[in-house]
């Protein structure tokens, strides 16, 4: 196959992204695969950078090439290669670690700190044309997942990978706070790890009658209970849970009042993990925290084997992430999608960006 220019999109600065043509990369290191890209995922961390230059520590200094959640087609392959072939449909899984950190040997590479992550600066993204990947870090997609499904696949490895941290299991009762892309994918995941009850709180009526074509049992508007009436709020859902407290709470609002209502709709003994990211500091009933002896997770990412689960959950149909998909851009009108993803913020849940054609 001939390999003219390489398209790219690039974040310059805030505010500020464009198409570019760059050089075709060249494989060097021999375990490495070349991708032609054909479907990838907008992400709210993409859209932060466009809009503020930077997320926590992660602040945009150069243009940067955005995207991170990408799937695509084998076009070559390195002289050691022996994982995937030419011709393979692959998802991405877009953070590679370094392999001498303690974390990776630890087994939680995704917490290692020289992690280089796709479209977090300085690292260019994976919205280009060809695409260079450690053949380690491809996920074949099985006959019947389209490369939609298979950029959806990087946002289900988050639920997958929380899912697995707070050990959801058969009957297990489940409430998620927020039903945005990560919230509607954590509970999916959950009912598809077989959890009994899976209530999802929001404030909008439109998300959260989504949330029932993503496993959810239970869903409540929250927009009645001020943050001063978190107890209420927890008293409503243990009605939903037919008395019961949940065993497992997932937080993915980052919201102080759903971090609070969270600790207090938990079990004595269950576990809340928080995914959501909102203000760095918070209020929330630490004591009950200790009374409960219930456990309170950080979830960051995902790590070894979340992916490929996350691709047998779709295979599967377990998890229907087209369910997922509002709107679709072609490749050279991504900027034109993260436009209109910040200004329809309240009906997108997730947007793909074509390959170039
Ligand atoms: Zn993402």
């Amino acid at each position: 196959m001939l390999q003219t220019g390489n398209s790219v999109i690039v974040l310059r600065k805030v505010g500020d992204i464009v198409v570019e043509q760059r050089p075709v990369p060249i494989i060097e290191d021999p375990h490495y695969v070349k991708i032609a890209i054909k479907a990838t995922g907008i992400c709210g961390s993409d859209i932060h950078y466009y809009r503020s230059g930077g997320i926590g520590k992660y602040i945009l200094k150069a243009p940067m090439v955005l995207g991170h959640e990408s799937s695509g087609q084998v076009v070559e392959v390195g002289s050691a290669v022996t994982r995937v072939k030419v011709g393979d449909r692959v998802a991405i899984e877009p953070g590679v670690p370094s392999r001498y950190s303690d974390e990776t040997k630890e087994g939680r590479y995704n917490l290692c700190p020289h992690m280089a992550f796709a479209a977090t600066p300085p690292i260019d993204g994976t919205l280009v044309k060809y695409y260079l990947s450690p053949e380690d870090f491809l996920v074949k997609l099985p006959e019947g997942v389209s490369y939609e499904e298979g950029a959806c696949v990087e946002p289900l490895s988050v639920g997958v990978h929380s899912n697995k941290l707070a050990g959801v299991r058969f009957g297990s009762r489940v409430v998620v706070f927020g039903a945005g892309p990560v919230g509607l994918l954590t509970g999916a995941v959950a009912r598809a790890f077989g959890a009994s009850d899976v209530v999802f709180i929001d404030v909008f009526d439109n998300k959260l009658d989504r949330a029932k074509e993503f496993g959810a049992t239970h869903t409540f508007n929250s927009s009645k209970f001020p943050a001063d009436k978190t107890q209420e709020l927890a008293d409503e859902v243990e009605k939903l849970l037919s008395g019961h407290h949940a065993d497992i709470v997932f937080e993915c609002s980052g919201a102080d009042a759903c971090i609070d209502a969270g600790v207090k709709i938990t079990k004595v003994g269950g576990t809340m993990v928080q995914i959501g990211m909102g203000k760095n500091y918070t209020n929330f009933p630490i004591a009950e925290v200790s009374g409960k002896e219930m456990k309170l997770i950080g979830c960051f990412r995902y790590s070894f084997g979340d992916y490929r689960d996350a691709v047998k959950l779709v295979a599967s149909g377990k998890v229907n992430v087209k369910a997922m998909i509002t709107h679709r851009f072609k490749f050279e009108d991504a900027a034109k999608a993260y436009d209109f993803n910040i200004a329809h913020g309240g009906e997108v849940v997730k947007t793909i960006i074509a390959g170039p054609e």
